[in-house]
């Protein structure tokens, strides 16, 4: 089988550091090799099973648990035939990033015999102990059960020595103790509240799902560089650091042509995507420097976020062998930009309908409008709730603080979806919506262009794009299920409200496509607050966002709390898709989470202040001293007085930096030792965003003052010039 070579290529990939493509001729000679596909499955299950297994996927049907043990021979045999010794269960806990624990096939019995064991039973669930995962209180020590529970609706993989199956984690008492679960949940509600309203419409038996395109953005620093700072290594971003003289000021990176080296690892990171069956698509640099993005084609939403946490996991260690580390935090550095992972999110058929795109005939406009009134509806009664699904101690710092996206969930639309809108409150009748129009340039031999039904909006968190919306406000290193999760599940309870309402009218006698035009029209009346498509950073958007009764909270343990809501209770245990004590689990984590991340920014700048600037600047200061008071005894005092009070008054901002940053350091301490003694996860990681994030702030301002100062060949960390520019 092809396989053979292709792990010959990656051994070659490993050793040079890789200079040229895979000599394969085609991307599909081993597109999807490490993935145990539909064309695999034809090589190890019978047709029957077959079947089975397609059911279960296409309809959520069920497996018996004699389809299982067929699954997992065959499974079995395509794994070991591609090298793998172990399987696990892979699974997403509220760690963030993927959990994985590795047994081999080999069982020993006997007198020193073994057995390849892996049966259905193993295939389809797994025994784990939950405690020592973020559980939110939901698993004590003494009652730790959890467990996985496969997936067959992603596919399982092979990755390096291992079988990997896509699974659900789940509680003893079957509360979710991870991503998927939620999201999965979500998937189904949304769907049938969708194929429910669609029925109006004249579309019935066609499966609705929703679908995500991702798009990664990343840094890449040398690894020689980045083991030399210890707040990339264990905070996954410099805490200090001054801005370099040049950065993204000529905004001459982005679409730059890529540097030759970050090629390389970018297609050897493609050829690793491809073998998984990842469907990468467009690579290209991003605004800051050493920045880059990579995206694949959109995919059911499930599977396409089972793809970029593999993707992330991938990247990281193709990174690794190519001299690089691949930063995925939403801020490494201060001053440039940060990283996102912009969620395109849509809902469409199976049969191939966006229902977020305008369509041709006046049936088609009215369905997407009611569609998107019903988005913008759910995204403006639960504004709060999907900040809080977006929002971490690292992606604070894009939210609002100096850069976009801002802080407050809006909508762009666009003109022609606005002007559609406007004449639905206007007119009685139905909507007109301008398709793609002509524009010709005047330059002959150009040919006419074909101008999309929406501009571009950067500022918007939220924009729509023409046939899905675009969520800019995810964070670069986020799990996306949890934005995902709750779109799916917001949406899903405003489209059975919607449709009751419809309803309502229809029992009162009111024709069908009166009754969708009305409510349509009232929908988008009582949510129409929610679109702005002006600019999203400026100050007096957060003026009017305030007067429009939008949320605008902008520390994290606080937008947590719309978690607990009322409506987020409602919402989520009307859908289904969570219970209160789920939801409380997940705050809890929340905050939990982010007074970690804050109190190792605290520990990790505390070491570097006090073990690596503050002596080196001290050695820099005697050197001064020493070169003042010898200036001393061969100057006249006028003379001295001259070329002395340069270099004096140097030294005097060197002692007060040391002494104001000292002060500061033992107070940041002192207050972070006594905040983890606090006892409520929510009050903690209250008093860690008001009392040490400043502390971190004011102390980095010393310490880049200090960058600035001291003799550059005694600097101990690599500076923002050489992390950002070299490649
Ligand atoms: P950009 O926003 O930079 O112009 P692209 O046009 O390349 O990005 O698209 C970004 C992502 O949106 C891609 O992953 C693409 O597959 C995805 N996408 C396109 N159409 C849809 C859709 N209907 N639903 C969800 N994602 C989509
Ligand atoms: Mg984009």
């Amino acid at each position: 089988m092809a396989n053979s070579r292709f792990r010959a290529v990656e051994e070659a990939y490993a050793k040079t550091a890789v200079k040229a493509r895979p000599p394969a001729d085609s991307t599909s000679d081993y597109y999807g090799c490490n993935v145990f596909s539909r064309s695999n499955m034809r090589k190890y299950l019978s047709s029957d099973t077959r079947r089975k297994v397609y059911e279960s996927i296409e309809q959520g049907v069920t497996l018996d648990r004699d389809t299982a043990e067929q699954v997992a021979a065959g499974m079995k045999r395509w794994a070991q035939d591609m090298g793998a010794t172990h399987y696990t269960h892979w699974f997403q806990p509220l760690t963030g990033g993927t959990a994985e624990k590795h047994d081999s096939f080999a069982e020993p019995y006997g007198k020193g015999d073994s057995l390849e064991v892996f049966t259905g039973k193993i295939l389809c669930q797994q025994e784990s102990d939950a405690s020592s995962f973020p559980n939110g209180g939901l698993r004590n020590t003494f009652e730790a059960r959890g467990y996985t529970a496969w997936d067959p609706s992603s596919p399982a993989f092979v990755m390096g020595d291992r079988l990997c199956i896509p699974t659900v984690f789940v509680s003893y008492t079957k509360e979710a103790l991870d991503y998927k679960t939620p999201l999965l949940k979500s998937e189904v509600a949304v769907s049938s509240a969708a194929e429910e309203l669609l029925k109006y419409f004249g579309i019935e038996g066609d499966r609705v799902f929703s679908y995500l395109g991702w798009e990664q953005e990343y840094f890449l620093v040398d690894s020689s560089l980045y083991a030399q700072r210890p707040d990339l290594i264990m905070a996954e971003r410099t805490l200090v650091g001054h801005n370099s003289a040049r950065n993204q000021q000529l905004e001459d990176h982005y679409f730059g042509s890529i540097p030759s080296r970050v090629l390389e690892f970018m297609k050897d990171l493609e050829f690793e995507c491809y073998k998984l069956g990842i469907p990468v698509k467009t690579r290209h640099n991003e605004v800051a420097p050493n920045q880059y993005e990579i995206a694949p084609v959109y995919e059911q939403a499930n599977i396409a976020i089972d793809h970029n946490l593999l993707l992330m996991s991938v990247m990281r260690s193709v990174a690794d062998r190519h001299g690089f580390k691949a930063l995925l935090h939403e801020k490494p550095f201060a001053g440039v930009n940060g990283s996102g992972k912009h969620c395109n999110w849509s809902l469409g058929t199976e049969s191939g309908i966006s229902l977020l795109a305008p369509g041709k005939t006046d049936l088609e406009n009215l369905r997407f409008l009611a569609f998107m009134a019903n988005v913008l509806k759910a995204v403006y009664d639960n504004n709060a709730l999907l900040k809080a699904s977006i929002m971490t101690a690292s992606n604070a710092h894009r939210l609002g603080a100096n850069e976009a996206p801002p802080a407050i969930i809006s909508s762009f639309l666009g003109t022609q979806v606005t002007e559609a809108f406007r004449e639905l409150l206007n007119s009685m009748d139905m909507v007109k919506i301008k398709g793609k129009v002509g524009y010709s340039l005047g330059i002959p031999q150009v040919p006419e262009l074909l101008i999309d039904n929406t501009d571009r909006n950067r500022t918007s968190p939220f924009a729509f794009t023409g046939n899905r919306f675009e969520f800019r406000a995810v964070g670069s290193s986020a799990n996306c299920s949890s934005a995902v999760s709750v779109l799916n599940t917001i949406t899903a309870y405003q489209l059975e409200r919607f449709r009751e309402a419809v309803d309502r009218r229809v029992a009162s006698g009111i024709p069908v496509m009166k009754a969708l035009l009305d409510e349509t029209r009232d929908t988008f009346r009582s949510c129409e607050k929610v679109c702005f498509d002006g600019n999203g950073y400026s100050e007096e958007w957060k003026a009017e966002a305030a007067r429009r009764g939008l949320d605008c909270e902008t520390s994290a343990p606080l937008i947590y709390d719309s978690l607990l809501s009322e409506r987020t209770t409602e919402v989520f245990g009307r859908t289904g898709v969570m219970s209160r004590t789920e939801l409380r689990a997940r705050a809890e984590i929340d905050w939990e989470i982010y007074s970690k991340k804050i109190e190792i920014e605290a520990r990790v700048l505390a070491d570097l202040t006090a073990n690596h600037i503050l002596p080196v600047a001290t050695r820099y200061q005697s050197v001064l001293l020493d070169n003042v008071s010898k200036m001393k005894e061969i100057f006249e005092e006028d003379e001295y007085k001259k070329v002395a009070s340069g270099e004096i008054d140097i030294i005097r901002e060197i002692a007060a930096r040391i002494s104001e940053a000292r002060s500061l350091v033992i107070r940041m301490e002192e207050a972070a030792d006594r905040i983890i003694e606090i006892g409520s996860e929510r009050e903690r990681a209250v008093a860690f965003h008001d009392e040490i994030v400043p502390f971190l702030d004011e102390i980095r301002v010393h310490v880049d003052a200090l960058e600035m100062i001291v003799d550059d060949q005694m600097w101990p960390l690599p500076k923002y010039r050489e992390l950002l520019f070299v490649r």
